[in-house]
């Protein structure tokens, strides 16, 4: 399942052809985005005068400690450093994100940018804006792409323990601590390689999961025992979030990542969904078991996509108007979410 056009690329990084590189990834990075990102841009310094990692958006605080991340630019906190990289650069990687809306404004910029683009990523459906691509819808994580194309192309040995624990982190959170079914003996095999690089996987795992701020356990208590619906014709579980909920619980980015997680562990759900009134739009996150696709759901009816068991979709409309409307639409499906 592997496309893989790099090749020629990879001569041209070699013969030191950029001197200015830029890694970006996808708005309100997650673990993979950010952990590939600064895993890449570990290793890439060595191979380039200037690497520069520029996020649309900001991102969940219990990222901050990844090694590199200091050097990251955010393009709505520094926007004018950030439009400057962009332009400057002459060659820019795209990782996990394979559609230049993913990006928001940013998008519209590398989209005008003459230099070649780069996606290394792992969602379905890439649009097709790079030149280069190193892409396999079947790999557990960006991470683990960003991880194969070092190994493939410079040798493992050129990754350092700080890649190494960049790229574990990815690894750890895409497949949600090894649970979810993107987890293949491979991805342990290679959770093992990366420990024996220096990568410590019970100082990454505190440091992504034990650090709960009392408001946030608090937002969690709340979805479960206030906020949750079950649709039980269609073994479905919601919870959806106002604008003033989010202020009440001092929601901050991150926060709630992981909250639909909790309606897909309820025995006979099999279809969880966290619906959040972020203001400027109304965010949905979809996850499913089994043979429910929820990226083509999320795709039909809410702009949306990502995995087949892990997608998220948005609405311009009002929330109560999202929620209505996912209502109706999840109905069309009772007879298939029942038959799993
Ligand atoms: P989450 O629910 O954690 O925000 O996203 C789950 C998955 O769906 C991620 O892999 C993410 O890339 C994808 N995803 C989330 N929102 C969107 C969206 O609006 N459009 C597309 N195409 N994918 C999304
Ligand atoms: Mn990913």
């Amino acid at each position: 399942m592997l496309k893989d056009t790099t090749a020629a690329l990879v001569a041209d990084i070699e013969a030191g052809k950029y001197t200015n590189i830029v890694i970006t990834t996808h708005h309100k990075p997650d673990g993979d985005a950010m952990g590939s990102t600064l895993g890449l841009w570990g290793f890439l310094k060595s191979k380039s005068n200037r690497v520069t990692v520029v996020t649309p958006t900001d991102y969940s605080e219990n990222l901050f400690w990844l090694p590199g991340n200091a050097e990251v630019v955010e393009w709505e906190r520094d926007n004018i450093k950030a439009k400057d990289s962009v332009k400057a650069a002459d060659l820019v990687f795209c990782l996990d994100f394979n559609r230049l809306s993913r990006i928001n404004q940013l998008g519209e910029l590398v989209a005008s940018l003459e230099c070649p683009k780069v996606m290394i990523d792992h969602h379905l459906d890439p649009e097709g804006f790079e030149d280069y691509a190193y892409w396999n819808p079947r790999a557990s994580s960006t991470c683990e792409l960003v991880y194969r194309w070092v190994e493939h192309y410079f040798g493992a040995n050129h990754i350092s323990k700080e890649t190494a624990t960049c790229l574990y982190t990815g690894l750890m959170t895409d497949t949600g601590n090894f649970q979810h079914n993107n987890t293949t003996p491979d991805t342990l095999r290679l959770a093992a390689d990366l420990m024996d690089l220096g990568a410590n996987n019970l100082e990454i795992h505190a440091k992504i999961y034990d650090v709960f701020s009392v408001s946030r356990s608090r937002l969690f208590g709340y979805c479960l025992y206030k906020k949750m619906e079950i649709l039980s014709d269609c073994r479905t579980a919601l919870i959806y979030l106002t604008a003033d909920e989010l202020k009440d619980f001092d929601v901050k980015t991150g926060d709630t990542e992981g909250l639909v997680n909790f309606g897909l562990g309820l025995k006979d759900i099999v279809l969880s969904v966290l619906i959040i009134d972020r203001t400027e739009r109304v965010k949905f996150s979809f996850r499913s078991k089994g043979n429910f696709a929820v990226n083509e759901f999320a795709g039909r009816y809410f702009q949306g996509g990502g995995h087949k068991n892990a997608s998220g979709g948005q609405s311009e409309d009002t929330l109560e108007n999202a929620v209505a409307l996912f209502k109706e639409k999840i109905k069309l499906y009772k007879d298939e979410l029942q038959s799993i």
